[in-house]
Protein backbone atom coordinates (compact mmCIF):
# COMPACT_ATOMS: atom_id res chain seq x y z
CA UNK A 1 0.00 0.00 0.00
CA UNK A 2 3.17 2.94 0.84
CA UNK A 3 4.94 1.52 -1.87
CA UNK A 4 1.88 2.31 -4.08
CA UNK A 5 1.41 5.83 -2.51
CA UNK A 6 5.01 6.56 -2.99
CA UNK A 7 4.95 5.88 -6.36
CA UNK A 8 1.64 6.85 -7.83
CA UNK A 9 1.73 10.52 -7.84
CA UNK A 10 5.44 10.81 -9.38
CA UNK A 11 3.55 11.57 -13.38
CA UNK A 12 1.41 14.14 -11.64
CA UNK A 13 1.65 17.35 -9.63
CA UNK A 14 1.72 16.54 -5.61
CA UNK A 15 -0.57 16.52 -3.16
CA UNK A 16 -0.38 19.67 -1.12
CA UNK A 17 -0.90 18.23 2.78
CA UNK A 18 -3.45 20.61 4.30
CA UNK A 19 -1.98 21.38 7.74
CA UNK A 20 -4.41 24.09 8.26
CA UNK A 21 -7.18 21.57 8.06
CA UNK A 22 -5.81 18.35 9.54
CA UNK A 23 -4.82 20.26 12.79
CA UNK A 24 -8.30 22.01 12.47
CA UNK A 25 -10.40 18.84 12.71
CA UNK A 26 -7.57 17.51 15.53
CA UNK A 27 -8.14 20.54 17.91
CA UNK A 28 -11.91 19.42 17.02
CA UNK A 29 -11.21 16.15 18.23
CA UNK A 30 -9.22 17.40 20.94
CA UNK A 31 -12.37 19.53 22.03
CA UNK A 32 -14.90 16.64 22.22
CA UNK A 33 -11.80 14.66 24.14
CA UNK A 34 -11.40 17.39 26.92
CA UNK A 35 -15.70 17.46 27.02
CA UNK A 36 -15.74 13.77 28.27
CA UNK A 37 -13.10 14.19 30.59
CA UNK A 38 -14.70 17.49 32.24
CA UNK A 39 -18.11 15.40 32.11
CA UNK A 40 -16.65 11.53 33.46
CA UNK A 41 -14.06 12.68 35.84
CA UNK A 42 -14.62 16.37 36.31
CA UNK A 43 -11.17 17.46 35.36
CA UNK A 44 -10.41 20.26 33.31
CA UNK A 45 -6.76 20.72 31.37
CA UNK A 46 -4.83 23.20 32.27
CA UNK A 47 -2.38 24.94 29.75
CA UNK A 48 0.14 27.13 31.67
CA UNK A 49 2.27 29.64 28.95
CA UNK A 50 5.21 31.47 30.29
CA UNK A 51 6.55 34.54 28.21
CA UNK A 52 9.75 36.61 29.36
CA UNK A 53 10.44 39.77 27.81
CA UNK A 54 8.56 41.42 25.27
CA UNK A 55 9.39 39.61 21.77
CA UNK A 56 6.75 40.32 18.96
CA UNK A 57 7.04 37.15 17.50
CA UNK A 58 6.80 35.34 21.07
CA UNK A 59 3.69 37.60 21.95
CA UNK A 60 1.88 36.50 19.13
CA UNK A 61 2.45 32.52 19.50
CA UNK A 62 1.42 32.81 23.40
CA UNK A 63 -1.51 34.65 22.47
CA UNK A 64 -2.63 32.18 19.90
CA UNK A 65 -2.09 29.31 22.20
CA UNK A 66 -4.40 30.73 24.54
CA UNK A 67 -7.03 31.10 21.77
CA UNK A 68 -6.90 27.53 20.71
CA UNK A 69 -6.31 26.41 24.58
CA UNK A 70 -9.58 27.86 25.24
CA UNK A 71 -11.49 27.13 21.75
CA UNK A 72 -10.47 23.02 22.87
CA UNK A 73 -12.35 23.68 26.45
CA UNK A 74 -8.91 23.87 28.00
CA UNK A 75 -8.10 26.27 30.81
CA UNK A 76 -4.98 28.64 29.47
CA UNK A 77 -2.74 30.57 32.07
CA UNK A 78 -0.80 33.50 30.77
CA UNK A 79 2.63 34.37 32.91
CA UNK A 80 4.23 37.31 31.68
CA UNK A 81 7.72 38.49 33.40
CA UNK A 82 9.73 41.59 32.54
CA UNK A 83 12.66 41.08 30.16
CA UNK A 84 15.02 41.61 33.52
CA UNK A 85 13.36 39.19 35.41
CA UNK A 86 15.95 37.19 37.45
CA UNK A 87 16.34 33.20 36.81
CA UNK A 88 15.50 33.07 40.20
CA UNK A 89 12.47 34.88 39.70
CA UNK A 90 11.39 32.67 36.56
CA UNK A 91 12.28 29.17 38.48
CA UNK A 92 10.16 30.04 41.31
CA UNK A 93 7.10 30.59 39.14
CA UNK A 94 7.78 27.53 37.32
CA UNK A 95 8.22 25.67 40.80
CA UNK A 96 4.56 26.82 41.83
CA UNK A 97 2.82 26.01 38.72
CA UNK A 98 4.74 22.01 38.91
CA UNK A 99 2.86 21.87 42.12
CA UNK A 100 -0.21 23.41 41.03
CA UNK A 101 -2.89 20.43 40.16
CA UNK A 102 -4.77 22.89 37.81
CA UNK A 103 -2.05 22.98 35.86
CA UNK A 104 -1.01 20.14 33.75
CA UNK A 105 0.98 21.57 30.54
CA UNK A 106 3.78 24.10 31.34
CA UNK A 107 5.28 25.64 28.40
CA UNK A 108 8.58 28.27 28.38
CA UNK A 109 8.31 30.39 25.55
CA UNK A 110 11.53 30.05 23.91
CA UNK A 111 13.81 31.98 22.97
CA UNK A 112 14.83 33.60 26.69
CA UNK A 113 16.62 36.72 26.96
CA UNK A 114 20.42 35.84 26.66
CA UNK A 115 20.89 36.38 31.00
CA UNK A 116 18.68 33.31 31.77
CA UNK A 117 20.21 29.38 30.98
CA UNK A 118 17.61 27.94 29.12
CA UNK A 119 18.60 24.26 30.25
CA UNK A 120 18.57 24.72 33.68
CA UNK A 121 14.97 26.73 33.13
CA UNK A 122 13.44 23.82 31.05
CA UNK A 123 15.30 21.41 32.94
CA UNK A 124 12.87 22.82 36.24
CA UNK A 125 9.86 21.78 34.71
CA UNK A 126 8.23 18.92 36.12
CA UNK A 127 8.76 16.66 33.36
CA UNK A 128 5.08 15.35 33.57
CA UNK A 129 4.13 18.66 32.13
CA UNK A 130 7.07 19.19 30.57
CA UNK A 131 4.32 19.61 26.93
CA UNK A 132 7.19 21.12 24.75
CA UNK A 133 9.01 17.43 25.75
CA UNK A 134 12.64 19.69 25.71
CA UNK A 135 13.17 18.35 29.37
CA UNK A 136 16.44 15.88 29.61
CA UNK A 137 13.92 13.09 30.75
CA UNK A 138 11.70 13.51 27.88
CA UNK A 139 14.05 13.41 25.46
CA UNK A 140 15.45 9.99 27.54
CA UNK A 141 12.05 8.59 27.39
CA UNK A 142 12.09 9.22 23.68
CA UNK A 143 14.99 7.86 22.69
CA UNK A 144 14.48 4.41 24.77
CA UNK A 145 11.06 3.79 23.97
CA UNK A 146 9.49 4.76 26.39
CA UNK A 147 6.03 6.74 27.43
CA UNK A 148 7.05 10.05 26.53
CA UNK A 149 5.87 14.30 26.11
CA UNK A 150 6.92 14.22 22.47
CA UNK A 151 8.17 17.57 21.25
CA UNK A 152 5.02 19.11 18.91
CA UNK A 153 6.77 19.94 15.77
CA UNK A 154 7.80 16.84 14.86
CA UNK A 155 4.90 15.30 16.66
CA UNK A 156 2.54 17.16 13.77
CA UNK A 157 5.16 15.80 10.99
CA UNK A 158 4.90 12.79 11.82
CA UNK A 159 1.08 12.84 11.50
CA UNK A 160 1.03 13.98 8.50
CA UNK A 161 2.83 11.38 7.75
CA UNK A 162 0.77 8.49 9.24
CA UNK A 163 -1.85 10.12 7.56
CA UNK A 164 -0.89 10.35 4.18
CA UNK A 165 1.32 7.27 3.78
CA UNK A 166 -0.23 4.33 6.62
CA UNK A 167 2.81 2.27 7.94
CA UNK A 168 6.02 3.76 8.07
CA UNK A 169 7.66 0.62 8.46
CA UNK A 170 10.81 -0.08 6.37
CA UNK A 171 10.70 3.51 4.57
CA UNK A 172 14.07 5.51 4.21
CA UNK A 173 13.52 8.89 5.75
CA UNK A 174 16.34 11.71 5.46
CA UNK A 175 15.83 14.42 7.91
CA UNK A 176 18.11 17.93 7.72
CA UNK A 177 18.77 19.65 10.19
CA UNK A 178 19.59 18.04 13.90
CA UNK A 179 18.10 20.56 16.44
CA UNK A 180 16.71 19.14 19.97
CA UNK A 181 13.66 20.76 18.83
CA UNK A 182 12.65 19.52 15.39
CA UNK A 183 15.74 16.96 13.67
CA UNK A 184 16.84 15.11 16.55
CA UNK A 185 13.29 14.09 17.68
CA UNK A 186 11.86 13.40 14.33
CA UNK A 187 14.22 10.89 13.87
CA UNK A 188 13.67 9.01 17.06
CA UNK A 189 9.94 9.18 16.25
CA UNK A 190 10.61 7.51 12.75
CA UNK A 191 12.84 5.31 14.15
CA UNK A 192 9.78 4.14 16.60
CA UNK A 193 7.78 3.76 13.34
CA UNK A 194 10.55 1.45 11.63
CA UNK A 195 12.02 3.55 9.27
CA UNK A 196 15.82 3.62 8.33
CA UNK A 197 16.53 7.40 9.74
CA UNK A 198 19.14 9.28 8.21
CA UNK A 199 20.10 13.05 9.94
CA UNK A 200 22.18 15.24 8.17
CA UNK A 201 23.38 18.86 9.00
CA UNK A 202 26.08 21.43 8.15
CA UNK A 203 28.91 19.16 7.96
CA UNK A 204 27.49 16.22 6.60
CA UNK A 205 29.06 15.73 2.57
CA UNK A 206 27.08 15.45 -0.33
CA UNK A 207 23.74 16.29 1.31
CA UNK A 208 21.72 16.40 -2.16
CA UNK A 209 22.82 12.70 -2.54
CA UNK A 210 21.58 11.75 0.81
CA UNK A 211 18.37 13.54 0.20
CA UNK A 212 17.53 11.65 -3.10
CA UNK A 213 17.62 8.38 -1.22
CA UNK A 214 14.77 9.72 0.43
CA UNK A 215 11.04 7.99 0.33
CA UNK A 216 10.72 10.82 3.33
CA UNK A 217 12.20 14.17 3.31
CA UNK A 218 11.96 16.00 6.33
CA UNK A 219 13.37 19.54 5.90
CA UNK A 220 14.02 21.69 9.17
CA UNK A 221 17.00 23.74 8.51
CA UNK A 222 15.80 27.13 8.61
CA UNK A 223 17.59 28.39 4.96
CA UNK A 224 15.02 29.60 2.59
CA UNK A 225 14.20 27.07 -0.20
CA UNK A 226 17.99 25.28 0.25
CA UNK A 227 16.30 22.19 -0.83
CA UNK A 228 15.86 22.01 -4.99
CA UNK A 229 13.88 19.65 -7.03
CA UNK A 230 16.38 17.73 -8.05
CA UNK A 231 17.23 16.68 -4.27
CA UNK A 232 14.13 15.18 -4.82
CA UNK A 233 13.23 11.39 -5.19
CA UNK A 234 9.95 10.63 -7.79
CA UNK A 235 7.54 9.63 -5.48
CA UNK A 236 8.94 10.93 -1.94
CA UNK A 237 6.67 12.82 0.59
CA UNK A 238 8.55 15.75 1.58
CA UNK A 239 7.58 17.45 4.78
CA UNK A 240 9.43 20.97 5.16
CA UNK A 241 9.11 22.59 8.39
CA UNK A 242 11.23 25.59 7.38
CA UNK A 243 9.93 29.11 8.32
CA UNK A 244 12.06 31.62 6.18
CA UNK A 245 10.77 35.51 6.18
CA UNK A 246 11.83 36.94 2.82
CA UNK A 247 11.06 40.24 0.82
CA UNK A 248 10.87 39.56 -2.83
CA UNK A 249 10.19 43.02 -5.38
CA UNK A 250 9.37 44.89 -1.84
CA UNK A 251 6.66 42.08 -0.71
CA UNK A 252 7.42 40.55 2.20
CA UNK A 253 6.56 36.38 2.09
CA UNK A 254 7.02 33.40 3.91
CA UNK A 255 8.94 30.30 2.30
CA UNK A 256 10.53 27.01 3.36
CA UNK A 257 13.41 24.71 3.07
CA UNK A 258 12.28 23.37 -0.14
CA UNK A 259 11.84 25.21 -3.18
CA UNK A 260 8.08 24.41 -3.27
CA UNK A 261 7.54 24.63 -6.88
CA UNK A 262 9.90 22.13 -8.17
CA UNK A 263 9.47 20.03 -5.28
CA UNK A 264 5.31 20.01 -6.61
CA UNK A 265 6.12 17.95 -9.50
CA UNK A 266 8.52 15.66 -8.16
CA UNK A 267 7.25 14.23 -4.70
CA UNK A 268 4.13 12.59 -4.62
CA UNK A 269 2.84 14.81 -1.31
CA UNK A 270 4.33 17.70 0.14
CA UNK A 271 3.64 20.31 2.96
CA UNK A 272 3.17 23.72 1.92
CA UNK A 273 4.66 27.17 3.91
CA UNK A 274 2.75 28.60 5.18
CA UNK A 275 -0.42 26.31 5.82
CA UNK A 276 1.49 23.01 6.56
CA UNK A 277 3.65 22.01 9.72
CA UNK A 278 2.91 25.28 11.31
CA UNK A 279 -0.90 24.92 12.33
CA UNK A 280 0.29 21.18 13.53
CA UNK A 281 2.42 22.37 16.22
CA UNK A 282 -0.36 24.46 18.05
CA UNK A 283 -2.52 21.38 17.96
CA UNK A 284 -0.14 18.97 18.92
CA UNK A 285 0.64 21.10 22.06
CA UNK A 286 -2.83 20.62 22.92
CA UNK A 287 -2.87 17.02 22.55
CA UNK A 288 0.19 16.78 24.61
CA UNK A 289 -1.67 18.92 27.34
CA UNK A 290 -4.40 16.17 27.41
CA UNK A 291 -2.09 13.35 27.55
CA UNK A 292 -0.11 15.12 30.29
CA UNK A 293 -3.69 15.52 32.05
CA UNK A 294 -4.51 12.26 31.57
CA UNK A 295 -1.40 10.46 32.78
CA UNK A 296 -1.00 12.90 35.40
CA UNK A 297 -4.32 11.55 36.73
CA UNK A 298 -3.72 8.03 36.26
CA UNK A 299 -5.29 7.65 33.30
CA UNK A 300 -4.82 5.89 29.49
CA UNK A 301 -3.78 8.14 26.59
CA UNK A 302 -6.36 8.74 23.88
CA UNK A 303 -4.81 6.70 21.70
CA UNK A 304 -5.22 9.28 18.56
CA UNK A 305 -3.00 12.01 19.91
CA UNK A 306 -0.43 10.36 22.21
CA UNK A 307 2.87 9.45 20.37
CA UNK A 308 3.43 6.23 23.23
P1 LIG B 1 18.19 25.28 14.16
O1 LIG B 1 18.83 26.51 13.63
O2 LIG B 1 18.22 25.00 15.61
O3 LIG B 1 18.79 24.01 13.40
C1 LIG B 1 19.04 24.03 12.03
C2 LIG B 1 19.71 22.76 11.63
O4 LIG B 1 19.97 22.84 10.23
C3 LIG B 1 21.04 22.53 12.33
O5 LIG B 1 21.15 21.20 12.74
C4 LIG B 1 22.06 22.85 11.26
O6 LIG B 1 23.24 22.07 11.31
C5 LIG B 1 21.32 22.48 9.99
N1 LIG B 1 21.86 23.22 8.85
C6 LIG B 1 22.12 24.54 8.75
N2 LIG B 1 22.62 24.83 7.55
C7 LIG B 1 22.70 23.68 6.87
C8 LIG B 1 23.14 23.31 5.59
N3 LIG B 1 23.60 24.22 4.74
N4 LIG B 1 23.08 22.03 5.24
C9 LIG B 1 22.58 21.10 6.09
N5 LIG B 1 22.14 21.37 7.32
C10 LIG B 1 22.20 22.65 7.71
O7 LIG B 1 16.68 25.35 13.62
P2 LIG B 1 15.33 24.61 14.13
O8 LIG B 1 15.49 23.15 14.05
O9 LIG B 1 14.87 25.22 15.38
O10 LIG B 1 14.34 25.11 12.99
C11 LIG B 1 14.54 24.78 11.63
C12 LIG B 1 13.50 25.50 10.80
O11 LIG B 1 12.21 25.07 11.18
C13 LIG B 1 13.50 27.02 10.98
O12 LIG B 1 13.15 27.63 9.74
C14 LIG B 1 12.40 27.27 11.98
O13 LIG B 1 11.80 28.53 11.84
C15 LIG B 1 11.42 26.18 11.57
N6 LIG B 1 10.55 25.75 12.67
C16 LIG B 1 9.23 25.64 12.38
C17 LIG B 1 8.36 25.22 13.35
C18 LIG B 1 6.92 25.07 12.99
O14 LIG B 1 6.07 25.12 13.83
N7 LIG B 1 6.60 24.83 11.73
C19 LIG B 1 8.78 24.94 14.71
C20 LIG B 1 10.23 24.96 14.89
C21 LIG B 1 11.06 25.38 13.89
P3 LIG B 1 24.31 22.16 12.52
O15 LIG B 1 23.69 21.46 13.67
O16 LIG B 1 25.49 21.47 11.98
O17 LIG B 1 24.50 23.63 12.78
Amino acid sequence: MTEKLLHAATAEAAKVIDGRAFSGRMVDEIAIHVSELAHSEGIVPGLAVVLVGEDPASQVYVRNKGIKCRAAGMRSFEHKLSAECSQAELLTLIDRLNSDPTVHGILVQLPLPSHLDTEIVINSIEPAKDVDGFHAVNVGRLATGQAALVPCTPLGCLMLLRAQLGSLAGLEAVIVGRSNIVGKPMAQLLLRENCTATIVHSQSRDIASICRRADILVAAVGRPEMISGDWIKPGAVVIDVGINRLEREGVAKLVGDVVFDQAKSIASAITPVPGGVGPMTIACLLANTLTACRRIHGLPDSRAFAAR
